[in-house]
């Protein structure tokens, strides 16, 4: 190891000052290059190879590139692992070379892999279509959910107990194998059991050797008042069964509310709109309208002009998390005859005489302030 080194930003190709995603994506090219795998038997690929994931190592620690910028090679001296090439340094670029090479476990390294590895259960999604009343009032719900749980015979392993597993031969029984490629140890997940470290000879009769069987579960789900379309509601660990004793996923209930047939919601406003004819609308009228909270009498003023709005407070939707509710608007709609009797003709035409005519176009603002009115 007395041969003069390379600077190691030469060997990968960068300037000094290069940042961390550079120089990352630099070693990437440099190992993609001459990595192995691609190159069997090339001797000078794999002391580039090695050259370049030196160089990485030192110049992607920030403690080792300070002291490596100030005194060269000379100042790795007191960090020790720098003798020569450390395949441990490898570990670290796992994530680099994994997705490289579609190789996660190539250098193997910390407890990750193997048979005993668990695994979080997948969450699952359950829609759920629910009517306006219900998302204002709240409600309680069953609903079964399918989910693949562990299956109870085998309870997991996916064979007949007993006889029914045996020490995978591929691996015997490490759930990795080991071989060397050049001058690199390999390891691999034992393709053959999964990294079980054991494969089925009698699979289990009840899942078939599946693992998992198929199972409905019923649950009691409470949706509280003032859910909306969108709404998620998560139920902690009711999910897909984790592997290996890891946790169970969460399943998320989608709430989404139908629309209704008088009522319109915006947010935790609700809308609707009632008509009334013009004799209402000049001299004040009570309308009966049926909420959700039961009959509300609706007080028109007299002189209301079509399209202006009453609120009824509180008599909206509940807000989530709160005790406060939104307000209920209704919008007044004035319809005009469109057919009168012989009397009622007589009678409009004796209006007509006594109203004052005002048929100068409106400035617009004063069109906003009468929609403004009632609000
Ligand atoms: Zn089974
Ligand atoms: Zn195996």
């Amino acid at each position: 190891m007395n041969v003069t080194k390379r600077d190691y930003y030469e060997v990968l190709g960068v300037a000094r000052e290069v940042d961390t995603p550079g120089l990352k994506s630099a070693y990437k090219k440099m190992a993609m290059k001459y990595h192995p795998d691609r190159n069997p038997n090339d001797l000078e690929s794999e002391e580039k190879f090695k050259e370049a994931a030196e160089a990485y190592s030192v110049l992607s620690d920030p403690q080792k590139r300070a002291a490596y910028d100030r005194y060269g090679h000379q100042g790795l001296q007191g960090f020790g692992a720098n003798q020569g090439f450390d395949p441990n340094a490898f570990t670290d670029f796992s994530d680099i070379l994994g997705d490289l090479f579609g190789l996660g476990d190539m250098f193997g390294g910390g407890g990750k892999r193997g048979r005993s590895r668990s695994q979080r259960g997948e969450d699952l999604r359950y829609d759920l279509e629910i009517n306006l009343e219900d998302a204002i009032r709240g409600l309680s719900v069953d609903i079964q959910v399918p989910r693949l749980d562990l299956c109870s015979r085998c309870e997991g392993t996916g064979a007949e107990k007993n006889d029914g597993l045996v020490s995978c031969p591929m691996c015997h029984g490490r759930g990795e194998v080991i071989y060397q490629q050049s001058f690199l140890q390999i390891r691999r997940t034992c393709n053959q059991c999964g990294g079980r470290g054991q494969i089925i000879r009698r699979p289990c009769t009840q899942c078939r050797g599946e693992r998992h069987v198929r199972t409905e579960r019923k649950l009691k789900v409470n949706i509280p008042a003032g859910v909306d379309t969108g709404t998620r509601l998560r139920l902690t660990n009711e999910g897909q069964p984790g592997l290996n004793s890891g946790p169970s996923g969460d399943l998320y209930v989608v709430v989404k509310v139908k629309d209704h047939a008088i009522f319109e919601r915006q947010g935790d406003e609700l809308h609707c709109s009632i008509p009334i004819n013009i004799a209402q609308a000049a001299l004040g009228t009570e309308v009966d309208l049926l909420t959700f909270d039961g009959l509300q009498t609706v007080k028109v003023p007299e002189g209301t002009q079509s399209g202006s709005r009453i609120r009824l407070r509180n008599l909206g939707v509940p807000r989530l998390q709160a005790s406060s509710r939104g307000d209920l608007f209704v919008h007044i709609d004035v319809r005009v005859p469109s057919k009168l009797t012989r009397e009622q003709r007589r009678m409009f035409e004796q209006l007509r005489e006594t109203l004052p005519v005002e048929n100068e176009p409106h400035e617009k603002s004063i069109i906003d302030k009468v929609k403004d009115y009632f609000m």
